[in-house]
């Protein structure tokens, strides 16, 4: 019937309520307290307004402040806050964009001169006005033309109203002084935003186009009750001080060179170390595991990237075209590669397989570029050269869950039981933008499922998140102050196997297609080691510190002592450093703490004459213990042995 909606909720059950009845009207029917807690609604899978009519016949569930997806509800109503307060304070202030992001919201703004400190104090300040004068939202959809007029003085908003399609319902929201160009949905009021916080102004360009005028974008955060926001501010503290950026410098870790260029890391010697540590480590784990190392070229001609499919679909994230080099025809274009895929098929492809030779596991730490824009490089944790743990592994289809099983023990080897992380694994399914058929995808896909399935994982399913040419396993995990990290990918392939026309020789003598996996461990070790900078705080475990042992005489006197120390410590093939400056033992001991080396080894007099050390171990404050030289080595060598997360002395 016309005047009635008939309304299916999550468990299946169905409602009817009067046409033109809201969101809110339906979870008033459920219950006072659903109604209370109501922030928006899921109708047909879309979240919108909780006051919007709902259409007949669609299936409707309740967002209260537990669903991740209010909390973006909330933050984008917030950033509608902020502008309101910035129109007030800043009448002629341009708008631009205001969408939630992790954990808070920004809001770019056309203004003479940057936001300042005391603008953000009072701009936050003038929000608690606005949130306090609980204007509702109220949604409106107007004509092109109308919303033309609305924001003839916007010109920011008119281009957006240009780039819309020509069926895009267009809708505006306002809340009290302030109107938006927006798709919504928001909160009731601007009472319902309590919570929140600015954080910092930033420069950004308009619609991220380094062409365009700058913006200047505030950041801030927002939050259904005060414990979450008062917890999300430490944790911001907390991540503060660990930021890779500064530990990096502070320990000379790594740079960054304006003469070179952004996203191209310098690696000094102290973070070169680490680097190679992980690199020895890893290498240890995959030759024991039937791998083997290849080197191959940095750049390439272009065809072989037009073969493999990346040119054109991946082409934005590579870097242009060079010349041919001198002797080669002017039409040959060069690209530096952005990954290795299609080298190592050709390491492959270079001499007859047979079914006995599978899986052929080819592994390289290989530099690849990407052509990254410049205004989202961060330090180590996105740059545009990357050095990636790689391995490409070419193997028949019923070896897949087997090789899935060998990919995930080196994955709790080396992310669970080397570096204690606690890991979960997402299934990433086919993205919109794919090659292959839909018949390909579900087979890869099934692949890596049932490989999950089997070794009885629990998981979760990434829908559209895989790679362009297959489904991928990625493993994720949490940091030391919890926040989350992507770690090890797990890559399964049918189509670049199909385009390079690989082939093996079955026990039926006739050619095979080989099947392809691609991996990566730490991911890249920019990434990883930027992680491990702020996960550890700079303050490493003993076989990746760069300094493992700092030997520190008391005086001049047990100078030639220290040095014998110094030289029996590094003979058994750890890092020492002696510092015999001249500066006071107190200064020394507070240096070595600062630069987080694991283990200072003091000599005094009665070590000298004892063939002892009095060794302080990192974070045990001034407790230290007085050793024999040897029984110290012996310890440490254990500890670097068993890759010991703790310390051992
Ligand atoms: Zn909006
Ligand atoms: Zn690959």
């Amino acid at each position: 019937m016309a005047n009635e909606l008939h309304i299916t909720l999550p468990d299946g059950s169905t409602r009817v309520l009067p046409a033109g009845a809201t969101a809110r009207d339906l979870a008033a029917q459920i219950g006072p307290g659903l109604a209370k807690a109501a922030i928006a609604a899921r109708v047909n899978g879309e979240v919108r307004d909780l006051d919007r009519p709902l259409p007949d016949g669609v299936s409707v569930s309740i967002l209260t402040d537990k669903d991740p997806q209010a909390l973006d509800v909330l933050r984008h109503s917030a950033a509608h806050v902020l502008a309101t307060a910035v129109r007030q304070l800043f009448p002629k202030a341009g708008i631009g964009f205001g969408p939630p992001i992790e954990d808070g919201f920004y809001y770019d703004f056309e203004v003479e001169r940057p936001f300042g400190p005391e603008d953000l104090e009072a701009i936050e300040n003038k929000m608690a006005e606005v949130a306090k004068a609980d204007h509702p939202f109220v949604r409106e959809e107007v004509s092109r033309e109308e919303a033309k007029r609305r924001f003839k003085d916007d010109p920011l908003k008119l281009e957006r109203i240009d780039d819309l399609g020509a069926n895009e319902v267009i809708s505006v929201y306002t809340d009290g002084p302030f109107v938006d160009l927006c798709r919504g949905p928001h909160v009731a009021s601007t009472g319902k935003v309590k919570h929140f916080k600015l954080l910092h102004g930033a420069g950004a360009y308009w619609r991220g186009d380094e062409r365009r005028q700058m913006l200047q974008r505030i950041y801030g955060t927002a939050w259904f009750t005060k414990d979450d926001l008062d917890a999300y501010l430490r944790r911001l503290e907390e991540a503060r001080k660990r930021d890779h950026r500064v530990i990096g410098k502070a320990l000379d870790l790594f740079s960054i060179q304006e003469d070179v260029g952004p996203g191209l890391i310098f690696w000094h010697p102290k973070g070169a170390m680490i680097n190679f540590q992980l690199r020895r480590f890893i290498e240890d784990v995959i030759l024991a595991r039937g791998y083997q190392l290849v080197y191959t070229p940095h750049v390439t001609r272009e065809q072989l990237f037009l073969r493999s499919g990346h040119l054109p679909l991946y082409a934005e994230n590579q870097f242009p075209p060079m010349a041919a080099g001198e002797g080669e025809s002017e039409e040959v274009k060069y690209r530096v590669k952005p990954m290795n895929c299609p080298m190592h098929i050709l390491v492959y492809a270079s001499q007859q397989r047979s079914y006995r030779d599978l899986p052929i596991r080819l592994a390289e730490i290989a530099n690849v570029y990407r052509n990254e824009r410049s205004g989202t490089l961060h330090g180590m944790l996105r740059v545009r050269g990357l050095s990636m743990d790689d391995a490409h592994i070419f193997l028949r289809e019923d070896q897949i869950t087997d090789e899935i099983f060998a990919l995930l023990d080196i994955v709790d080897l080396v992310l669970g039981k080397t570096f204690g992380l606690a890991y979960r694994l997402d299934l990433a399914t086919r993205p919109l933008k794919k090659l292959g058929d839909d018949q390909m995808w579900d087979v890869a896909e099934r692949g890596l499922e049932d490989a999950l399935k089997r070794r009885g994982l629990t998981y979760r399913i990434d829908h559209g998140g895989g790679a362009f040419y297959g489904p991928k396993i990625d493993v994720k995990f949490n940091d030391a102050i919890g926040r989350e990290w992507q770690g090890a990918t797990i890559q399964l392939d049918y189509e670049l196997p199909e385009r390079f026309k690989l082939e093996y020789t079955g026990t039926d003598n006739t050619a095979h297609r080989p099947v392809m996996i691609h991996r990566a461990i730490y991911g890249t070790l920019e990434r990883f080691v930027g992680f491990l900078i702020e996960h550890f705080a700079g303050a490493f475990p003993l076989w990746l510190a760069p300094e493992q042992v700092r030997v520190l005489p008391i005086s001049d006197g047990q100078l030639e002592a220290a040095r014998r120390v110094a030289e029996t410590l590094t003979q058994a093939g750890l890092r020492v450093h002696l510092d015999d400056r001249n500066d006071t033992l107190n200064y020394r001991v507070r240096d070595g703490e600062l630069m987080k080396v694991p283990y200072l080894a003091v000599v005094g007099q009665r070590e000298a004459d004892n063939g002892t050390v009095a060794v302080r171990a990192r974070g045990a404050g001034k407790k230290q213990e007085v050793l024999p030289v040897g029984d110290f080595v012996e310890r440490l060598r254990q500890e670097v042995h068993t890759r010991s997360l703790t310390p051992l002395v």
